[in-house]
Parts: C-alpha cells; sequence; structure tokens
C-alpha cells in the first residue's frame, strides 16, 4: 500500500469508527486514551478534544456516578485488582453495565507493545437473566485471578502469564527468544512478623504489592505468589531494561515508611532475574531465578541478581 492508499483507508477506518454505534477506543502503552469514537466519548463522558489516562477517566465516572458501573466501596482496591490484570492477556472479554441501563460485552485487545484496542456492544435486548448469570460468571473468575490480601494478581494469574511468554517461544512460533521472569521477596519478613506482630507484617505486604504494582509497565504482569514472595513476568524486557526496572523498584521499597505509627520504619527486598531459554519449562525459569535470588540473599539482601546463564 503507498501513501495516497495508506491515507485513504486511515480516513475511511475513522470515519466509518465515528459513525458506528459500538464503543471504540484505543489506548497506548501508559494507558493515555489516543482515539475514542463518539459512541465511546458519550458512554465515557469524554469530550471531544480530552485524551485521558483510562484510570483518570475510571475515577472521575466513579465519583460522578456515570459510566460504567463500578460495584465497589473502595474505589482504590477495585483499581489495585484491575490494573494488575488489564492488558496482562492478548484478548479479554466481559460485560459490564452502564449507569444509564445500558449492557455492553466489553472486548480488550492488548498489543505486545502495550497498545490496547476496547470494542464494546450494547447487548441491553439480551435476556436479563441469562445476562447477570454471566456476570456472576465474570465475577467468580476475577476472584479466583485474585491475590485475597493484597488485591493484586496471584499465582495461579502470574504463572498463566509466564506459560504464555514461554509458549512464544516455543519452536512452533519461531518468534525470537526475549522476555524474564523477576522473583522478589521480602527480607527479614519473618522478623518483621516476630518483632511487630502478624498484623503489621500484613501491612507490610499491602504496602510492598502496591508500591511495586505503581512502577510496573502495562506489558508487565506482577503478582503475589506465596507468603513474601512475589513474582514479575517481563515478556518483553531484556537484561538491562529489566536490571533498571528492578533497581528502580528497590530504590523506592528503601524509601518507602509503610507504618504510619512507625514514621522510621523502613524495610526492604531482594530479587533474581532469569532469562528464557529454549527449551524452558514454567519451573526451570523459575528455579533459575530462584536461584539468582538466593545469590542476592547471600551477598546481602536488599540488591538484584541475574542469573548468568
Ligand atoms: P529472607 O530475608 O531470607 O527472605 O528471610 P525471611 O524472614 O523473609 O524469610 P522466611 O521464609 O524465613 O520467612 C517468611 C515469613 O513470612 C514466615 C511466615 O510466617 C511469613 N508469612 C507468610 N505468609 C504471610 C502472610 O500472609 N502474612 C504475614 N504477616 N506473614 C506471612
Ligand atoms: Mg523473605
Ligand atoms: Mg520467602
Amino acid at each position: 500500500m503507498n501513501y495516497l492508499q495508506f491515507d485513504r483507508t486511515c480516513a475511511q477506518a475513522i470515519s466509518l469508527a465515528e459513525n458506528s454505534h459500538n464503543l471504540i477506543a484505543v489506548f497506548d502503552a501508559a494507558g493515555c486514551l489516543r482515539y475514542a469514537n463518539e459512541a465511546f466519548r458519550a458512554a465515557y463522558f469524554i469530550e471531544k478534544d480530552e485524551n485521558p489516562l483510562w484510570c483518570e477517566m475510571m475515577r472521575r465516572n466513579f465519583d460522578r456516578r456515570q459510566g460504567i458501573v463500578i460495584r465497589t466501596g473502595d474505589f482504590d482496591a477495585w483499581m489495585t485488582a484491575t490494573q494488575s490484570r488489564r492488558g496482562k492477556t492478548g484478548f479479554r472479554a466481559f460485560e459490564a453495565d452502564l449507569h444509564d441501563g445500558r449492557w455492553l460485552w466489553m472486548t480488550e485487545t492488548a498489543q505486545a507493545n502495550g497498545w490496547m484496542l476496547c470494542i464494546a456492544n450494547d447487548i441491553t435486548s439480551l435476556r436479563a437473566d441469562e445476562r447477570s448469570l454471566r456476570q456472576d460468571r465474570d465475577f467468580a473468575i476475577r476472584a479466583s485471578e485474585t491475590d485475597d490480601l493484597t488485591g493484586i494478581a496471584n499465582r495461579r494469574f502470574v504463572m498463566e502469564r509466564l506459560d504464555d511468554l514461554l509458549a512464544a517461544h516455543s519452536p512452533v512460533t519461531r518468534r525470537a527468544l526475549g522476555g524474564c521472569l523477576a522473583v522478589l521477596d521480602i527480607d527479614n519478613f519473618k522478623y518483621i512478623n516476630d518483632r511487630f506482630g502478624h498484623h503489621v507484617g500484613d501491612v507490610v505486604l499491602r504496602n510492598f504489592a502496591r508500591k511495586i504494582l505503581a512502577n510496573v509497565r502495562l506489558t508487565d504482569c506482577f503478582g503475589r505468589v506465596s507468603g513474601e514472595e512475589f513474582a514479575l513476568v517481563m515478556p518483553s524486557a531484556d537484561g538491562r531494561e529489566a536490571t533498571l526496572i528492578i533497581e528502580r523498584m528497590l530504590a523506592v521499597i528503601r524509601e518507602t515508611a509503610p507504618l504510619e505509627e512507625m514514621p522510621a520504619f523502613r524495610y526492604s527486598f531482594s530479587a533474581g532475574i532469569a532469562f528464557a531459554l529454549e527449551g524452558d519449562t514454567r519451573s526451570d525459569l523459575y528455579r533459575r531465578a530462584d536461584q539468582a535470588l538466593y545469590a542476592a540473599k547471600m551477598s546481602g539482601r536488599n540488591r538484584v541478581e541475574v542469573d548468568a546463564r
């Protein structure tokens, strides 16, 4: 296709989208709205020249009780849970209702570079009893992918993302090797529990999940694997990039004061990074990241080590 044909096709595509009754929107890797057709802007209360971040748009509508109905008393917890899953799988579909009474069938298609296409159809005319059954099912699926204590993705969800990363490397799809796994483990956590009590341990776990999640890119997936151990799946990061990301997180946690009643209290974590190799299983890759984590613990904690292979 030459430039002229390309320009004409783009102009036609936009004109078709503008006139569609479906809601259509495109978000970039930072979660910023780059395109929305009129139906989308009307449903989400977005002005024509406005390009909000997805999280800003959702918060504003939640506060004004407009747009998508969000059933939660704790908007921040809802946002944490949603952001830890949004854009992590290539394709996601679910039902949502609008405050104006309409029901939508929402789809999200994410690209490896973090851009996302959202398309929603109006399904208000479908049977109400079936709709609520499906919404209950979607709710149950979300619960099965979420860690109760911290609200971020749980072990099941991150391990599935690890499988996605390895599947993309299988000889069948012939994709180039790349991507890595980081295992993050809070330092001396048993001491924190023993010294200040289990409740304080839980506060630190929640603080850690929230602080790290705020520094995770849309393409990466962060979740709690067990106790005080977390995993970060980075499908497209190279060694330098992954190390820089973890070092930034180490710096953030070093400066964090998680306990209001003890403003001087600080904690740290250690991390191990391993890269996906041809023929790796989930447990091969996890074992190498765990060995790198052990090396970080042995060389003094509060640092990151990279598996040498
Ligand atoms: P290291 O620096 O070597 O990682 O030492 P550590 O003390 O962090 O590691 P260890 O594995 O010895 O202790 C982990 C502790 O985490 C033990 C367990 O009681 C506690 N733990 C596990 N799950 C939870 C939880 O959900 N809440 C709280 N408060 N503690 C938990
Ligand atoms: Mg630990
Ligand atoms: Mg541990």
